[in-house]
Order: C-alpha cells, then sequence, then structure tokens
C-alpha cells in the first residue's frame, strides 16, 4: 500500500542510528550493529531510603557500542537513538511486567538550567517513544528544585547525599495510587533513580518500575 510514509522513506530512508546504514522502515537499527549491541534484560531490586523496595530493567550493560551511543544522544543531540532504545526497553518491560496494568510513564527530570542547557531532556525523549509503543500514557510527575553537583563527578559517599531532596512531586494527584515506570538514562549507583522513587512513594504511589537504557554492572549495592 502507497501511504505517506513509505512516500518519505524514498527521499528520507530510515537510518541505523548506530552506523548510517539504511534499514527497513519497520526496523530500528541495522542488522550488523544489532549483532554487536548484545541485548540482556538486566533486573535489579533497588531500596529506597524508605525502605520501599522496587524493580529496575535494563536492555543493556553499560559498555561499548552502547557507551558511546548514550553519549551522543544525550551530549551530541543524536535524537535518532531514542527509536531503538525505546524499543529495547519496552521489550523488557513487556516480559518483565504487565504493562496494561501500568498508569503512567513519567521521566527523572533535569534542572531547569541544565534543560534549558542540553535542550532536551534524554530520559524523557526515550519515555516518550516508550510511551507510544506501550500505549501507557506519558506524564510529568516530577521537578528538580536544586540543581545540585553531577553525580558522576561525586565520590560513591557524595552521591547518595547529593540526591537527597533534590526531587519533588509536581502535584500528588498526579501519582497518589497509581503504578508508574520511571525512565532514567544510566544506571550507576542506582542513588537518583531510588530517591525519585522515594519521592513517588511518599505521594502515595502504588507501585514504581524504574527503567534505564543501560546499568552500570559492577556497582556497589
Ligand atoms: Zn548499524
Amino acid at each position: 500500500m502507497i501511504n505517506l510514509k513509505s512516500i518519505l522513506s524514498i527521499f528520507f530512508p530510515k537510518r541505523c542510528p548506530f552506523c548510517g546504514e539504511v534499514i527497513a522502515t519497520n526496523k530500528v537499527i541495522c542488522k550488523n550493529c544489532e549483532k554487536k549491541i548484545n541485548v540482556k534484560a538486566i533486573k535489579n531490586t533497588l531500596t529506597t531510603r524508605s525502605g520501599r523496595r522496587f524493580l529496575c530493567i535494563a536492555p543493556f550493560a553499560y559498555v561499548e557500542p552502547i557507551r558511546s551511543a548514550i553519549h551522543d544522544y544525550k551530549f551530541r543531540g543524536a535524537k535518532s537513538f531514542a527509536v531503538p532504545f525505546g524499543r529495547y526497553i519496552s521489550d523488557i518491560l513487556r516480559e518483565t511486567v504487565d504493562t496494561t496494568k501500568m498508569d503512567l510513564i513519567t521521566s527523572v527530570p533535569l534542572h531547569k538550567a541544565r534543560k534549558r542547557e542540553r535542550g532536551f531532556n534524554q530520559s524523557e525523549i526515550f519515555a516518550r517513544e516508550i510511551s507510544r509503543i506501550t500505549g501507557i500514557k506519558y506524564v510529568e510527575t516530577l521537578k528538580k528544585v536544586k540543581n545540585n553537583k553531577v553525580q558522576h563527578e561525586l565520590s560513591l559517599d557524595q552521591r547518595a547525599e547529593n540526591v537527597k531532596n533534590v526531587y519533588a512531586v509536581l502535584d500528588k494527584t498526579l501519582v497518589e495510587e497509581k503504578r508508574i515506570i520511571i525512565c532514567d538514562d544510566i544506571l550507576t549507583t542506582g542513588n537518583t533513580m531510588a530517591e525519585c522513587a522515594n519521592m513517588l512513594f511518599k505521594s502515595g504511589a502504588k507501585e514504581v518500575i524504574g527503567a534505564t537504557i543501560a546499568n552500570v554492572e559492577n556497582r556497589r549495592k
């Protein structure tokens, strides 16, 4: 069938975001890169500082070529990566939880000064892609109330302290009694994810599931 999408694809062929190779419109990445990326289903249980446990999932370990892809995505504005990232995360979510029972998907916010500087929130972009794939509605639920230091520049001990009370729920009624998926780009120590989950639970969230592109394995528990 000839539709607008197929006509457009003649002029603007879909390309693999990893290598630039032209790919079919139903694909998100080329065959060669698919072999290299090593999709996993990494699952971790994290605990918030109030003692609530929640699951975090990721399709990739934080190794090449995913590491460079995330870097390009965040710092060089290579937003086309949101499509494969969204697809692989959605696949793991679907095999892990009943996505039809989840109420909303949200993302770890950037401070407004940081968002202005970068132009976009990288976690929001792929969270919206997961929303498009799974049909779970995307809702902003959190804001960053303090522009804290960048986590990776701190020691492990400083990181837990650095994220405390940095996030706030926008409106309690958005999250109360809700089952929520929250997205962040990388799970390193898990402090940021646990702090955001903590705020969602404090405002009455029934369930929280963390979803990231990659997980830094061998991190300190
Ligand atoms: Zn490729």
